[in-house]
């Protein structure tokens, strides 16, 4: 590998499963990084005295603040004399530095190989690079104009810093890329469903990623024995509870709760983030067919036994055996699927108007980029995922309050240009 070294933790680090960090290589040659860590995309600090975040106005009727950052900070993280920023230790500032970077740069890298190419940053015509700024007094993390800011979590005692968190590091990259891909709503247009869709594609961006880890995709496998559709059952598996991705993703939410309309727009993504996850799940079941890891009659079966009690214990104990039976092909389907469905989101993403944008026009687009790439083979299981969840059957209401202060997508604002 011709990379560079970071070390991260693919779940919050105070997750027992996940206790210990896992080395990476990003895509950067070893030296091209430098001190913060900082390379050509951006530079990371941790700034002394910096009292708001980025985004928001320190004193009403001023600005509001914007990078870059020109006071004091924190000694930065040094790469080693090969370039590698692995020996850093745990619980240091500088450790949370480079784990920040290595988060970005490790997501950057992931869906710069789905697009297939370089993904600009949206703030590219005010700034070379984008700021990636640690501050603890912020209880949130921001994509915005020129930045990703991040905080932590206080809500459940001690303090937990977001720097650590590949989720919410991941899902922030999803932003600023959707951003970059998508673009932002004129302000006059008609906005549609375009709040939810940034939530859910974040939420599908941090998801994925995490999949590029190895210890991800063992313990996942560990825990299901490859059944997913255990996922798709009320009761969902305690072992897989502590993968907040996931947990957001294997939802049954649908679109028709929202008819009389919405407030919350991460409520409001969960449909469209359902009905992706879904069809990862069917795409897995057609990878495992296609190594001949499960045979087509476990389909029949578990149409046949749905709902009954026989259910869950019959489909275990059929995976259990063919898992046991092939548990490299059930790693390598799964990894197909994760890159088809990365691929096909990356396609439809460029696709699709900022403005008055639907999950219809998110669904539709999809089929079209399945169809080019198929030539229709998905196109009906993915089309009834879509209308499992009510996506291109019903209109969705008006939105009945105005965003939250701290939702992410709220960061809309600071996504106009500073000048
Ligand atoms: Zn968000």
């Amino acid at each position: 590998m011709d990379g560079t070294r970071f070390r991260l933790y693919p779940q919050p680090g105070f997750l027992d499963s996940f206790a210990e960090p896992e080395i990476v290589f990003v895509s950067s040659p070893p030296g091209s990084i430098s001190a913060g860590p900082a390379d050509d995309r951006m530079y990371t600090l941790f700034p002394v005295g910096k009292s708001e975040p980025y985004g928001f106005a320190a004193n009403p009727g001023e600005d509001a603040l914007a990078p870059p950052w020109r006071g004091d900070i924190l000694p930065p993280p040094e790469p080693d004399a090969q370039g590698h920023f692995d020996y850093l230790e745990p619980g240091t500032p500088q450790f949370e530095a480079a784990h920040l970077f290595g988060c970005v740069r490790f997501v950057l890298d992931i869906w710069e190989g789905y697009f297939g190419r370089r993904l600009p940053w949206h703030s590219e015509k005010h700034f070379d690079r984008i700021e990636l700024s640690i501050l603890p007094s912020l209880d949130n993390a921001y994509s915005g104009y020129g930045f990703i800011e991040v905080g932590g979590d206080r809500k459940h005692g001690a303090y937990v810093p977001f720097s650590l968190n590949f989720d919410v590091i991941a899902h922030e990259v999803g932003h600023a890329l959707i951003y970059a891909e998508v673009g932002v709503p004129d302000p006059e247009a008609p906005q549609g469903e375009y709040f939810g869709f940034h939530e859910s594609a974040s939420d599908l961006v941090a998801l994925l990623s995490s999949l590029h880890f190895d210890s991800v995709l063992d313990n996942f496998l560990k825990a299901t024995r490859g059944n997913l559709y255990v996922l798709n059952e009320v009761s969902r598996m305690a072992e897989l509870s502590d993968n907040a991705q996931i947990r957001i993703a294997a939802n049954d939410v649908r679109l028709g709760e929202f008819v009389n309309g919405w407030t919350k727009e991460h409520k409001l993504s969960e449909p469209l983030t359902g009905a992706f996850f879904d069809s990862f799940v069917d795409l897995f079941h057609e990878c495992l067919l296609d190594r001949g890891a499960i045979s087509r009659k476990v389909e029949e079966m578990s149409d046949h036994l749905l709902a009954t009690p026989e259910y869950g214990p019959v489909m275990q104990a059929y995976f259990d055996e063919a898992y046991d039976r092939a548990p490299d092909q059930f790693r390598k389907a799964l990894i197909d699927a994760r890159d088809i469905l990365g691929t096909f989101l990356a396609d439809t993403w460029q696709r699709l108007n900022r403005n008055d944008l639907t999950y219809a026009d998110v669904a539709e687009a999809f089929l079209d980029v399945e169809h080019e790439h198929t030539g229709g083979r998905y196109t009906q299981m993915f089309s009834q995922n879509f209308a499992m969840r009510d996506i291109g059957m019903v209109k969705v209401g008006p939105q009945l309050a105005p965003l939250d202060e701290h939702s992410h997508a709220n960061s809309i604002r600071t996504q106009l240009p500073v000048d």
